[in-house]
């Protein structure tokens, strides 16, 4: 039988035992230590490989968080959000860009995609910041362009309008470790750049973060922050909401065996992406999503495609006959039973048809993320929209790009795709 093939599932290096023995070893089964020191080191030195020759690598702190998530949330409350203001969140994106937001009693304002990265139109989040200033008096704190399945976004224009509005940028690059744009990596743009090692991520720590700071001193605060916000007295003095985010010596050691193995992983993903660009190239009403300017060198952390309107796929007649059970992400907890079989944003009928016929074949594929300005929690927040986004969602798919999806496998989900296309 075929195993299953999953979306992108950890793969362990063999390095992590011998960090995580080390910790235990020295007693330091606690939430700082070498392994965190160690692999935030890592991060600063990797981070920056990727910077051109003359750009100054040493000036960016890494500050190693117990989630993405957290990252995201200490950025803002760094750049100085709270109750009443308004952040320009990408709206295609996963909901931890835009939870944190709301964490601290803030309004996220969705801005759409441009249609070659799929990621935040510098020129509409332009023209959505003059309309927040005229409609509300005041600006937005801070700007968050996200990497969709590591995607670069058009972070030249993004910053020229940042500047142009003097609004920080928090790049969230959680799905975009690797990736860089013009030479220089995902994350090291921004005031602040979020990365993730969640267990489906391009690294995991099992579960944990990072937020890229620009200066040491901005790391030591946001290190502040994370670690309850402790004044120095002999007992425990607060005068700051704090937070519990650090992350654990036992989980940077895996995140330093990790980091031995990361260029392996995204020099993988690239290559299935490199297969099935070969292999669906020419299939006519599939296409593939890949990097659309000379300077975005995406890690595919995902791979992804999407289907003509017009396309017919076997079984579209039974596509959202059942109202499914378990969700996308089942493996991350608990998910809310489905009150119907349909909502009124869902991808077309075609691609349900593809995602049921992988996954009778033991292939795991999903569908685009859903654009935050169409999720119910989030109908009453301003959105600027093009249409680009949801759209996009009705047509698209991921496929697995993970280090443990083979060449054979590629060629096998290649070969499910073109059979259930309807002649
Ligand atoms: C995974 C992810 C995050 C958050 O990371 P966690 O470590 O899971 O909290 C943030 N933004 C995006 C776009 C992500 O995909």
């Amino acid at each position: 039988m075929q195993k299953r093939i999953l979306l992108c599932l950890a793969h362990m290096s063999g390095n992590e035992m011998k960090y995580i023995e080390e910790a235990f070893a020295d007693n330091w089964v606690v939430p700082l230590g070498p392994n965190v020191n160690g692999f935030e080191k890592d991060l600063e030195e990797f981070m920056s490989g990727g910077l051109p020759t003359d750009a100054p690598a040493d000036a960016k702190k890494v500050v190693a968080l117990s989630s993405g998530t957290a990252a995201v949330h200490l950025a803002l409350i760094a750049c100085g959000v709270g109750p009443g203001d308004e952040v320009m969140v990408q709206s295609f994106t996963f909901c931890a860009s835009s939870n944190p937001v709301r964490y601290l009693g803030a309004t996220p304002v969705f801005v759409d995609s441009e249609p070659q990265s799929w990621n935040m139109d510098p020129d509409l989040l332009d023209r959505a910041i003059a309309d927040r200033i005229a409609v509300t008096g005041r600006k937005p704190k801070a700007i968050i362009p996200v990497a969709l399945y590591g995607m670069p976004y058009r972070i030249d224009r993004i910053m020229e309008v940042a500047a142009k509005y003097d609004i920080p940028v928090i790049e969230d690059a959680a799905e975009g470790f690797g990736s860089s744009f013009a030479g220089r990596r995902l994350g090291m743009f921004g005031r602040f750049g979020v990365l993730s090692f969640n267990g489906n991520k391009m690294i995991t720590t099992s579960g944990g973060g990072a937020l890229v700071c620009p200066s040491a001193e901005e790391g030591k605060h946001i290190l502040w922050l994370a670690t309850q916000a402790r004044e120095s007295y002999p007992y425990y003095q607060h005068e700051t909401i704090g937070y519990n985010y650090r992350m654990s010596n036992i989980c940077a050691g895996i995140g330093r065996g990790q980091m031995t193995v990361l260029d392996e992983h995204i020099a993988h993903h690239r290559h299935v992406q490199e297969l099935y660009c070969e292999l669906l190239g020419d299939v006519e009403g599939v296409e593939m999503h890949r990097n659309p300017w000379p300077e975005a060198d995406s890690n595919f952390w995902l791979c992804t495609l999407t289907l003509a309107p017009g396309l017919h796929v076997k079984g579209e007649e039974r596509a959202y006959a059942q109202v499914v059970t378990g969700a996308v992400g089942g493996a991350a907890g608990v998910t809310h039973a489905a009150a119907t079989a349909q909502t009124d944003c869902q991808p077309n009928r075609n691609v349900e048809a593809m995602r049921m016929a992988l996954d009778e074949a033991n292939v795991e594929a999903r569908p685009l993320w859903k654009p935050m300005h169409r999720q119910p929690v989030y109908r009453d927040c301003p959105a600027y929209v093009n249409g680009v986004s949801e759209n996009l969602f009705k047509v698209g798919l991921c496929l697995p790009a993970g280090p443990f999806v083979t060449d054979d496998d590629v060629r096998y989900i290649a070969d499910v795709i073109k059979n259930s296309i309807v002649k």
